[in-house]
This record gives structure tokens, sequence and C-alpha cells, in this order.
């Protein structure tokens, strides 16, 4: 990655900036120590670092207000931070810039069981919300395997997905309402407490918008009936092509499992070294298979499951039959980015989507791609809906290793787009995968995503560097021309 530009200018009223930040947080709520915002110096996505100008914790949706007008008028750029488990570097801070970190707004605000939302700060964990509501049969749908730590903040910024989501939806079907401050200093609430709202979709715009369009200081989501029952299926292949094909086959009977997990040997071995919950070694692909809803429907699908897999080749298949095997089932998938992480020092989590007939040719052409560049690669993924984790293990003390996975990681992802899929599944674009977003944008569908963000920042001071990969000067995209068959933009400095 290009490392990003510094503006020597604004570091130069760094202790005029930070006084101004002291009067509008008073206390302890901004962070000025260099050993202090050590902390805040990358994300989930650790191999990029830069330590933070400033860090800021408000605690007030005022205060919010008043750091954001303060930055905007003094072009100062801000980047949000909810728990910093962005795989992507979405919260990579920037040396000329504000870390405003939402981790304050810790409180859910209501929780209305008639109406089936939760209204919440942004910096609750994920879980948490489910933790409120199940006393009472309740759960929030998307669980990101992070969810014990990341924020609903974070998770609507990212669009967080999670297993269940094949079956529930990611983040943005299942938010109703967000409030959120510009950069500006302005607030606006988008949706509410229903499903639908009148007017442009702005809400389903914010979700996924990766921090750059404002900050999200509440959130409303809605929760689900848990289900009557729940069983899972583990089922063992001789070939990760053999597995890829089960997985089609299930959606394609019309079979939606409340999820659909499957992971290859490395990572097999990795989890049950971890876990030790009985996986079997010689599999070269497993799958994990999820039915719920009303018992007699979940004892029927388990039924048809296990026939499509057996017709597959399955070599082995366990049906739980408790919730405790259940559970154990999942057990490894659950721990499997932590258990990879002891293969090796370090590993890259990339994060493409592919349409789901297409699995047994990406995992070949991976294959393939990890001989070429010598790296190792554990898969861990969301079979049913094409969401591919490929971990790629890598050593970065070796010269050269860590520059080699990138080229390894943008040659997965280019694969994912060859065969009709995208870059990202649910970890964002960030940092990580900005440079390859002209492989799957053109100029044009380009230059309209950066009008949105023109549209919320037109100074565009927060969150930049991410996303796109030359950001460009408001003004300046409506003088673009057609150059050469293609269009073009007027030279501008990178970010
Ligand atoms: C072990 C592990 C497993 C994971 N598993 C999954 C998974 O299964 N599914 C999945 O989707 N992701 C997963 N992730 C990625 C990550 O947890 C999600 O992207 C999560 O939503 C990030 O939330 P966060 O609070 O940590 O946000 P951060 O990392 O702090 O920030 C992420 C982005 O959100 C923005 N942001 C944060 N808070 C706000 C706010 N209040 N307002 C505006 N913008 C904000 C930041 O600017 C940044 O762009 C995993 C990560 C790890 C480390």
């Amino acid at each position: 990655m290009k490392p990003l530009d510094v503006d020597q200018a604004t570091l130069a009223r760094r202790d005029e900036i930070v006084a101004a930040l002291r009067k509008i947080v008073p206390g302890e709520g901004v962070v000025d120590a260099k050993i202090s915002r050590r902390a805040y110096e990358s994300d989930a996505l650790t191999a990029y670092r830069a330590l933070p100008m400033v860090v800021v914790l408000p605690e007030s949706v005022a205060q919010v207000r008043a750091v954001l007008a303060y930055c905007h008028e003094n072009n100062v750029k801000v980047v949000a931070r909810g728990a910093g488990t962005s795989l992507s570097g979405g919260a990579l801070p920037l040396e000329d810039g504000v870390l405003l970190s939402m981790m304050k707004f810790n409180k859910i605000k209501e929780i209305d069981f008639e109406n089936r939302i939760v209204v919440t700060e942004p910096g609750v964990t994920n879980l948490a919300i489910t933790r409120a509501v199940e006393a009472q049969g309740f759960y929030y749908a998307p669980d990101p395997s992070s969810q014990i730590a990341c924020s609903i903040g974070g998770n609507v910024a990212e669009n967080s997905g999670g297993v269940h989501c094949l079956k529930y939806g990611l983040t943005t079907n299942n938010v109703l309402g967000v409030e959120i401050v510009l950069m500006t200093g302005e607030v606006i609430r988008l949706g509410g407490r229903h499903l639908d709202q009148d007017g442009y979709d702005l809400l389903g715009l914010v979700t996924g918008s990766e921090g750059m369009l404002g900050v999200v200081t509440e959130v409303t989501v809605r929760i689900l009936r848990a289900p009557e029952t729940a069983r899972a299926l583990m089922i063992a292949f001789d070939s990760s092509e053999s597995a890829g094909a089960c997985v089609a086959d299930v959606i394609a009977a019309g079979i939606i499992p409340g999820g659909m997990e499957m992971m290859d040997r490395l990572a097999i071995e990795a989890a049950e070294d971890f876990v030790h919950v009985g996986y079997p070694r010689d599999a070269e692909a497993l799958l994990i298979v999820e039915l719920d809803g009303p018992s007699v429907e979940v004892d029927h699908l388990v039924g048809r499951v296990e026939a499509i897999a057996l017709k597959r080749g399955a070599t082995q298949c366990r049906i739980s039959n408790s919730d405790a095997e259940r559970l154990a089932f999942w057990a490894g998938r659950k721990a499997a980015f932590p258990a990879v992480g002891r293969l090796s020092p370090d590993y890259f989590c990339m994060d493409g989507t592919i349409p789901r007939k297409e699995l047994p040719r990406v995992l070949a052409g991976m294959r393939q791609l990890s001989e070429k560049h010598g790296l190792r690669v554990a898969n861990v993924f969301h079979a049913g809906d094409g969401n591919l984790h490929p971990l790629i293990l890598y050593d970065a003390n070796k010269p050269g290793e860590l520059a080699l996975a990138e080229e390894f990681g943008a040659d997965i992802l280019r694969l994912c787009v060859e065969v009709g899929g995208v870059l990202t599944g649910e970890h964002g674009v960030g940092i990580e995968k900005r440079d390859l977003m002209p492989e799957m944008f053109s100029d044009i569908d380009l230059s309209h995503q950066i009008r949105v963000k023109c549209a919320f920042d037109a100074k565009h001071l927060l969150n930049p560097g991410k996303v796109f990969p030359v950001l460009h000067r408001c003004a300046e995209l409506g003088r673009m021309h057609v150059h050469g068959g293609r269009l073009a933009f007027p030279e501008i400095p990178r970010f």
C-alpha cells in the first residue's frame, strides 16, 4: 500500500488543535501523549500502522458535533473509530488527523419488545445487543465472528455480516434507522423504527459507507425471535471442489440454512489443534451446515441436506443431537482465525465474494496462486453466500514477504472479479482493497461514488485516503473530460 501523504502544515498547528479540542472535550477525553496514542495506531489489519495526531473520546452528541464543526472549519481530517477490529484498515488513523473514538457511546437506550427494536449508542458491542434481549427469547441476527468486541457503529459503517447472514441478511437488512453527525457538525436522522421510509434510501447509502459520510451516533436495529430449534451437520469431503458443489446443490434445492460455512484442510487442522472437538483431520474440506426453525421442519431439512451431501460424495456426515454438540461443531469454525494465527507469525485475511457455482473453480485457482507466490493459504469462509476468507500466511519479519502476500491477495481478488464476483463481502474496502477498485469499477462508476462522498463531505475531511484509489476534489469532478475513450480527471494530488 502506498503510504498516505501527511500534511505538514496541519502538523505544525498540532498544539493549537489539541488545545481547541480540550476545550470541547475536557478531562481525559483528549489523548495527547505519544505512548497512549500508540494504542490506536492500527485496527485489526496490523500490517499498516500510523500514529494519530491526537485521539478524542467524546461522550455526547453535542461534543461530536462541536469536534467535527471545529475540524471542518479548520480543515482538520477525522477518522471515526469503534472497537478497531476492521480487517480492511478502515479505522487506520492519519498522522495529520484526529482519531475520533466512539467507544464511550456504550449504552443501550431503548428496548421495545412489542415493536421488536433496540435503539442503541454506536459503541455498544454487537453481542451486547443479543445479550440484552435473549432472556425474552430474542436476538440480533448479524453475527460477525468478532461480535464479542466489534461495535454496532462499526457494523453499520462496514455493513458487517456473519454466519447467519445467509438467511437473515447483513447489517443493512437489520438496521432500521441511524442518527449521524456530518462533518459540518449538522445532525441528520435516516430511516426510523420501521422497515421502509419515504424518500431516497440514504440509510442504505450510509450503511457500508466505511465512516466516510458521517459519524454514527445512534442506531436502531430490529431484533428477531430466537428459532424454536437449531441443528447442525458436520460434513467432510475429500476435495474442496466436492464441498463447493454440495453448497451449490443445497441452495439450488431451495434450502436456505441458518449458516453454511466451509473450511479447507489447513484450517481444519489448525482449528482441531486449537479446540479439540473432533474435526476429521484427514478431510480436505469440511462443511458446517445449520438448519433452524420449527423442529419438524428442521428434522426434515437435516435429512435432505444429508442426502445431498452423500450424493456429492461426502466421506463423513455427523448430525448434532443436542445443543452442546451443535455448539461443538461450531467451536472450531468460530475460533478459526486465532487458530490459523498459530500457524504463522502473520496472516492477511482476504474477503472476496463470488457466485456460489464458481467455488470449485476459484478454490482450484487459489491453489495455483499459492504455488506461484510460494505462500500458504488457509480457507475459512461463508460458503452459503460465496463470501471467501482466504487467510494468506506470511512472516512480516522476512524481507519482501508482506509485499508478496499483498500481491497474492490482489491476485485472489482479481480472480473473484474475473468469475463475476466482488472485491469485498463484508470487511469493506478500506485501505486494503482501495487500489484494486479500478479492477471492478470504471472511472464513471467511481466518479459517481465520489460525487456521493462530496454531497456529504465536500472538503473530504472524513476518513480520506480510504476506499477511493484517487480522491478528487469535489469542484474538479465537474471538469472531467473524455481522454482516449476513457473518462479522465484533471491532474490533482493524491491523499
Ligand atoms: C477475528 C475477527 C473476525 C471478524 N469476523 C467478521 C465477520 O465474521 N464478519 C464481518 O463482517 N466482519 C468481521 N470482522 C471485521 C470487523 O469486526 C467488522 O468490520 C466490524 O464491523 C468493525 O467494527 P469496529 O467497531 O471494530 O469498527 P472499527 O474497526 O473501529 O472501524 C471500522 C470502520 O467503521 C468506521 N466507524 C466505526 N465506528 C463508526 C461510527 N460510530 N460512525 C461512523 N463510522 C464508524 C471506521 O471509520 C472504519 O471505517 C472480523 C474481525 C476480526 C478481527
